[in-house]
């Protein structure tokens, strides 16, 4: 298949290039789409046959289910049963924004596009190029993230073009993403609504607009063993798989900074010894400190927003350096930092070095 790129400018958006986009995602078939977060991968909301295309297209398991983006809160009642009181003033205080909200879904929301489930997840994305085509379209536009399942989500259009091209049948290009970790999962059919993905709307956040919230336990979970004994399922299904992930091994190392640095330099060293390419994840902060073959700034620790940012574009560079082992510093992990450490322990597979004290 062959897949047509078009750029579309966020300042000035090619009503033309919107409707032609429109036009595709109505009659069935796939556009990569920019939104606030991540690059989506979008199909009709309404017909399985999209939904499983877009499953093929990634190779995403079928029981992962995607997110329904609508592009105006109206929309909402003519997908979902009901809509609770607690979701009404989220979506007043977050939408258009990175909060998704699960609810018991209507029956015109095919179980292909939930992978099975009684209920849908929603979400209104808070980026013009995502609502005009939405609106263009004139259909539930179902996105999961824009990449191969299981490599890190794009960033930029150029992740998109990576993963899918000949796979689906339009990527729109409007450049880089603002926040570049996925939305927050909300699940508001309990009575306390439950965390089930940690995103830039924040646990305190939501606390503010409603009250006491609950978290999955795997939105803080640091091991294998934490998200409990074998079996444990994941509210959100599709965190229980391998996600995010760069080609090398991803190891983070927690701890006191100084004895972070000093401990990945002595990995780094002893890698090296063995003719193995080294890549390191460093800050500004810190980048002058490692003894590395690639050494990079993952931004600076006075603004965790830079390190969201950077954190999939950076994991899948390594991929193209072909480094064999990659070594991260770990960050915090108060409010947003629990979203930006949650993805970060999920690329590296749950491998987390603790050294020293907990001080940084
Ligand atoms: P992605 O758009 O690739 O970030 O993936 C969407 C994620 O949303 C899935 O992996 C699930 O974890 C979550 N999700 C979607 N629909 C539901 C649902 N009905 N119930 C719980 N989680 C959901
Ligand atoms: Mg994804």
């Amino acid at each position: 298949m062959n897949t047509v790129v078009k750029k579309i400018n966020i300042e000035n958006i090619c009503m033309d290039y919107i409707n032609e986009a429109g036009n595709i995602l109505n009659s069935g078939g796939l556009v990569a789409f920019p939104t606030e977060t991540v690059y989506g991968l979008g199909g009709n909301a309404l017909d399985k046959t999209a939904a499983k295309r877009i499953y093929q297209a990634k190779g995403r398991p079928s029981d992962n289910p995607l997110i329904v983006h609508i592009s105006s809160p109206e929309e909402l009642k003519d997908i979902v049963e009901y809509i609770p009181e607690n979701a009404g003033k989220m979506m007043e205080a977050f939408w258009p924004g990175p909060l998704t909200l699960i609810f018991k879904k209507k029956d015109i929301i095919p179980y292909e596009t939930t992978g099975g489930l009684d209920t849908v997840a929603v979400r209104m994305p808070n980026h013009e190029v995502a609502l005009e085509l939405i609106k263009a379209a004139k259909v539930p536009i179902a996105a999961p993230s824009a990449n191969t399942s299981g490599r890190p989500s794009p960033t930029k259009a150029e992740h998109v073009i990576e993963d899918l091209s000949g796979k689906i049948d339009m990527i729109v290009d409007s450049g880089s993403v603002g926040i570049g970790i996925e939305s927050t999962i909300v699940d508001v059919t309990s009575e306390i609504p439950m965390i089930l993905r940690p995103g830039y709307i924040t646990r305190g956040m939501i606390e503010k607009v409603i009250g006491k919230v609950c978290e999955d336990k795997v939105v803080s979970a640091k091991t294998l063993e934490d998200i409990g004994e074998k079996g444990y399922r994941p509210k959100a299904p599709g965190m229980k798989y391998k996600h995010y992930a760069p080609k090398a091994e991803l190891t983070v190392f927690e701890g006191d900074i100084e004895k972070v640095i000093a401990a990945i330099n002595e990995i780094s060293k002893t890698e090296r010894d063995k003719n193995h390419k080294v890549g390191i994840i460093a800050t500004d902060e810190t980048i002058n400190r490692y003894e590395g073959d690639i050494i990079v700034s993952i931004g600076t620790r006075a603004d965790e927003s830079s390190i969201a940012k950077s954190l999939y574009d950076i994991l899948r560079s390594f991929d193209s350096e072909d480094v064999d082992i990659i070594l991260s510093e770990s960050f915090y992990e108060d409010e947003f930092g629990c979203a930006i450490m949650n993805r970060m322990i999920k690329a590296a597979g749950y491998r987390i070095v603790k050294v020293g004290k907990d001080e940084i």
